[in-house]
């Protein structure tokens, strides 16, 4: 069955269109409009009427990622990023096109995509870790994405880094959008690791250019990166103490850095408490479509009168 999925960013709106095995054959990308809602809409309604004209399918099935949180009660989202926060995206887009769609956190869509024909095939706990510009984490339960009171994602971005690793490495509480500070992902996204490279080094370097670097031998990137990857590992051994999971798949752009695994795997194995195993840790194996094949997985599986997603409500979203 063909299918449709778009991802929604901050700075772009993907449309993909899947064929029966779930391998992309068409993409298009518009530019996300961040200043007011109806335009966004807009963009946002023209990449779903492309997606269902490209497949001649009036009722394609098309599920639509989305950043922030979506309240399972209410329908409404709440996202930083882009200008949805307090608005029901579900019913504004049924309004302008006369049809549902499913609409659920883009972090959750893609664990479940991994747990579904990727890295964690058929395991029963799979977080999925994106360490991209920001910090976000979805995860999947027995196959299922789980009912949430607020319809959060794993937000562990937000989630303080321990104090004894700061104090460890002599790292301040950098402040964070969210209006608190020592947030994780001030430490461990990308963005989070240009901004140890620039504590450490004193000017300024974007994350690849910290692995590329490193990667040509120099000690001070090499250096930058060790002190990541152990700062990485407290935020892997959280989110293995708050929900065990039996794997941890990793995507987003820092994933790509080379030997990732063999960076992150032995600080956890030195930080996991007692003899408890470690969570496998994986790559992503669907890339950064990972997140939309799971959407349109999740909206393939409810028009056939099936869901994965928990505490589907009348009013609100599959969250
Ligand atoms: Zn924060």
């Amino acid at each position: 069955m063909t299918s449709g999925a778009i991802d929604l960013g901050g700075t772009k709106i993907e449309a993909r269109l899947f064929d029966g095995a779930m391998t992309t054959v068409e993409m298009r990308r518009v530019p996300t409009p961040v200043e007011e809602f109806d335009s966004f809409m807009t963009a946002l309604a023209g990449q779903v009427g492309w997606l269902i004209e490209r497949a001649d399918a009036p009722h394609l099935p098309i599920g639509i990622g989305l950043p922030g949180l979506i309240d399972p009660d209410t329908g409404l989202s709440f996202a930083s990023n882009v200008p949805i926060s307090g608005r029901n995206v579900r019913a504004a887009l049924a309004e302008r096109l006369g049809r549902d769609f499913v609409l659920g956190n883009d972090c959750m869509s893609f664990a479940y995509s991994e747990a579904h024909g990727g890295a964690a095939d058929g395991e029963a706990g799979v977080v999925g870790l994106i360490l991209g510009t920001g910090l976000g984490a979805g995860f999947c339960l027995d196959g299922r994405v789980p009912r949430r009171r607020n319809g959060l994602a794993v937000e562990i971005g937000h989630v303080g880094m321990p104090a004894r690793a700061l104090s460890r490495f002599g790292l301040p509480e950098w402040r964070c959008g969210c209006g608190k500070s020592g947030c994780m992902e001030r430490y461990v996204s990308g963005s989070g690791l240009a901004a140890l490279a620039a504590h450490r080094l004193g000017r300024p370097a974007t994350a690849l250019e910290i692995v590329e670097r490193a990667g040509a031998g120099e000690a001070a990137a090499e250096a930058v990166l060790t002190l990541w990857a152990e700062l990485t590992a407290e935020c892997l051994l959280t989110l293995q103490l708050v929900l065990d999971p039996d794997c941890i798949v990793l995507g987003g752009g820092l994933s790509k850095m080379p030997d990732i695994l063999a960076r992150l795997e032995p600080p956890l194995a030195g930080l996991v408490l007692g003899r408890t195993r470690p969570p496998a840790l994986r790559l992503a194996r669907h890339g950064d479509s990972s997140g939309a094949r799971g959407m349109a997985l999740l909206a393939r599986e409810a028009q056939g009168g099936f869901s994965n997603f928990a505490g589907l409500s009348e009013g609100g979203s599959l969250a």
